[in-house]
């Protein structure tokens, strides 16, 4: 009950401060500012929905027969270790705190060396709102040292991590001489699936928001688009023309699109587009660095659409995570599954259509860990279970789910026989 109290406070001061922690997020990560401020609202939602859990973690009774009373219950693990990435400080610190915090664990946080200023206003909310000292820690530094320090050390009892599948699956390597469990929340390259008969009105700004929210940087992105062949060349053009209204700036200007969050990661975004004019794919807009000369001093991509995207080229399989959505044409319900299915991720899926009978049958055969119909992203999702399938990462967080993944089951078994008489 007392930690639900101090979560709920946390919850509130959050919002109090949304508008000052989302120009320090924008700030930090040039995220336009409505996206910061949506960031900081939902860091508010998960304090809020695992305030309400932290007194309803329950157990089972497991009946063994008239002669023994046996039940379970789910204890904190102890100190998790949480390394959280650039993309969404503010978000992700606050997914992984707010389940730790209520199901009685620690928490020695390492925020992502490119943004950190959010993470740190948020730990010093959380003290002042009355966190006992010791109970949130932070570790600002590089991941080479300060993450890899923490995946390493012997009195970390779980190791929650949100990254790139190279980093994940070192940081898991890591914690294995511990023999210590990781939640590993990895990449994606998410599909929406459209198919003939879906309403595109609907669709199609749906489709764009997913793709390049954060500039792209983003897990669950919809970064490919698969469209039954009947309706390609339409999809294409509609994407294309909203695609030319999309205003590109600064974040605090607030635009649709802001920059990447370093030289580093656009040189790597406008190399990808290197690769897929050389593999043969058509830049239908976008693709150039720059939408004008005034934002030359930014790491600014302009919105790209890929069409004529091979299933085999590296476009259409690997995360870019940059404003760049591919598009491929399908015939057959069976192909779009297959394609779909056709690269190492798993984290989200997106599918259209008004058949029940194929939008479900799709929504069971793709491997992702979320699926949508007719819909993306629905809702602030802090109630939903995510994580990924394959090389998407395992465990889940948000939800109830993620109650399993930071406690522990403990079986208690008592024979209930009267004592014997003397
Ligand atoms: P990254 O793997 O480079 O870094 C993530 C964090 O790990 C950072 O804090 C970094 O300092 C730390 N780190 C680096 N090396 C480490 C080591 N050896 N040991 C321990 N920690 C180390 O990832 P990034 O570039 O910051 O983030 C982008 C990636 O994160 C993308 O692949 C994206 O899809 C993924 N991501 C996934 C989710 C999700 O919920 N599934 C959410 C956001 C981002």
């Amino acid at each position: 009950m007392q930690r639900g109290r101090v979560l709920y406070a946390i919850a509130r001061r959050i919002l109090e401060e949304q508008d000052r922690l989302a120009r320090l997020e924008s700030q930090d990560t040039g995220k336009p500012l409505a996206q910061a401020q949506a960031d900081a609202v939902a860091a508010a939602r998960f304090f809020e929905y695992y305030a309400g859990v932290a007194d309803k973690v329950l157990g089972s009774s497991i009946p063994l027969g008239p002669d023994y009373a046996d039940f379970t219950v789910r204890e904190p693990l102890g100190v998790t270790a949480q390394i959280v990435p650039w993309n969404y400080p503010l978000q992700i610190a606050s997914r992984g705190l707010a389940p730790a915090l209520a199901t009685g664990n620690t928490v020695v946080l390492k925020p992502a060396e490119l943004a950190c200023l959010s993470v740190l206003e948020l730990t010093r909310i959380c003290h002042e709102e009355g966190l006992p000292p010791g109970v949130l820690n932070v570790v600002p530094g590089l991941g080479q040292e300060a993450g890899y320090a923490l995946a390493a050390h012997p009195g970390v009892n779980l190791v929650v991590f949100t990254g790139s599948v190279a980093t994940g699956a070192q940081v898991m390597r890591t914690a294995a001489d511990n023999i210590v469990p990781v939640l590993l929340e990895l990449g994606g390259k998410s599909p929406n699936i459209v198919l003939a008969d879906a309403d595109l009105d609907d669709a199609l700004p749906v489709l764009l928001k997913a793709a390049f929210p954060n500039s792209g940087q983003t897990c669950s992105a919809g970064s490919r688009v698969l469209v039954q062949r009947a309706r390609h060349r339409e999809l294409v053009d509609r994407l294309a023309a909203l695609c030319h209204g999309l205003k590109v700036g600064p974040g605090l200007q607030n635009p649709d699109i802001g920059p990447l969050v370093s030289r580093a990661q656009q040189g790597k975004v406008l190399d990808y587009i290197g690769i897929a004019r050389d593999e043969g794919a058509e830049v239908i807009t976008g693709g150039t660095p720059l939408p004008g000369a005034d934002l030359s001093h930014g790491n600014f991509v302009s919105p790209t659409l890929l069409d004529g995207a091979r299933p085999e080229m590296r476009v259409h399989r690997e995360e870019i995570f940059g404003p760049v959505l591919t598009i491929l044409p399908f015939d057959e319900v069976e192909e779009a599954a297959a394609l779909a299915n056709a690269t190492e991720y798993g984290l989200v899926a997106g599918i259209w259509g008004r058949d029940v009978g194929a939008t479900n049958w799709l929504a069971r055969t793709v491997k992702a860990g979320q699926i949508f119909i007719n819909c993306y992203g629905a809702g602030g999702g802090v109630e939903l279970p995510f994580g990924g399938y394959r090389k998407s990462g395992f465990g889940r967080e948000k939800g109830l789910d993620a109650l399993l993944s930071y406690t522990q089951v403990k079986n208690i078994c008592t024979r209930i026989a009267l004592p014997r008489r003397s």
